[in-house]
């Protein structure tokens, strides 16, 4: 749990991080929050317009509930509501990439654009999409679910349950699990050495020292993951038309290692008129993505709901 008390223009004044509790329970998460934002909001009660606060989907924004979400309870998990009471201020909930999409779109530093797509690449795959100026939701307010798209039906088999989503070559396990195969068919490497020799220990960073390092297996690994992420996203370039294509989440912090392929697959597949000018970045405000993208988030809304 990470919390943050801002100011509209996206400076972060005070903020506090804890582990999330899951032992004890909804109740013991909720308590946990509400004292982690009591903390940084201080004597300055009265000056807060609104908590706006990003998590794991799927949830619904306007009713403020997780649906089953992986890392608290089972079932409808009425977290906004039930913040808004302990707080005692408007709570609103979103999708983690979506806010992280706003904190880069307002405050990540890529200049004024309508058209941003954000891509976080980490333990999973997901995505904020800001299309015609505006936060895309759709329907069921669960889109830009990239993570889980297929672009190859005979690929590896996904936390989902298909095979060959983004996700499935892309993500930081993802990229283990490959290494882990390659060198279980030739442990000679010096990603094994990194990892005290043991094909278990190997982890999405060692494979990227590897790799900056020029072991073979490493540099393939890392190559085909990007260039399966360039696929995603020549996808996105076709579907969407960004002018700014922003990566985080720890993989992105690879920088070039991931986005090279990721650029000569633009390249060399993508439509010419879409892909013209469009800009491949890594995340401006690095971890702090969410963050700060709450902060837009809890401005965004408390206007609109006033
Ligand atoms: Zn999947």
């Amino acid at each position: 749990v990470r919390v943050a008390l801002g100011t509209g223009d996206g400076a972060i004044l005070r903020r506090a991080d804890d582990g999330t509790p899951r032992d004890r329970g909804l109740e013991g998460v909720v308590a946990r929050i509400t004292e982690l934002a009591k903390a940084v909001i201080g004597d300055d009660h009265d000056r807060v317009a609104a908590v706006a606060m990003g998590a794991a989907g799927p949830l619904d924004p306007k009713a403020g509930v997780l649906y089953d979400p992986p890392n608290l309870v089972p079932g409808v998990v009425p977290l906004g509501p039930l913040l808004k009471t302990s707080l005692q201020l408007p709570v609103f909930l979103e999708n983690d990439a979506n806010v992280a999409a706003m904190g880069e779109w307002r405050f990540g530093g890529h200049g004024k654009t309508d058209n941003l797509f954000y891509i976080t690449v980490s333990t999973g795959v997901g995505a904020g999409i800001i299309a015609d100026g505006r936060l895309i939701q759709g329907f069921n307010a669960t889109a830009g679910e990239i993570g889980h798209t297929v672009i190859d039906p005979n690929g590896p088999v996904c936390n989902c349950g298909a095979h060959g989503c983004v996700e499935a070559f892309c993500s930081g396990p993802s990229i283990a699990r490959a290494a882990r195969a390659l060198l279980a068919e030739d442990g000679n490497s010096l990603l094994l050495d990194l990892a005290g020799g043991t094909i278990e220990a190997v982890n999405a960073r060692t494979v990227a020292e590897a790799a900056r390092r020029g072991d073979p297996i490493a540099v393939r690994v890392f190559h085909e993951a990007g260039d399966k992420l360039g696929i995603a996203l020549v996808n996105v370039i076709h579907l969407l038309s960004p002018e700014i294509i922003v990566v985080g989440g720890g993989v992105s912090q690879n920088g070039e290692l991931l986005l090279e392929p990721v650029r000569q697959r633009i390249q060399n597949t993508a439509m010419k008129l879409p892909a013209r000018g469009v800009q491949l970045v890594t995340a401006g405000l690095r971890q702090d993505s969410g963050l700060v993208g709450a902060l837009a988030l809890a401005i965004d809304r408390s206007n609109s709901s006033q």
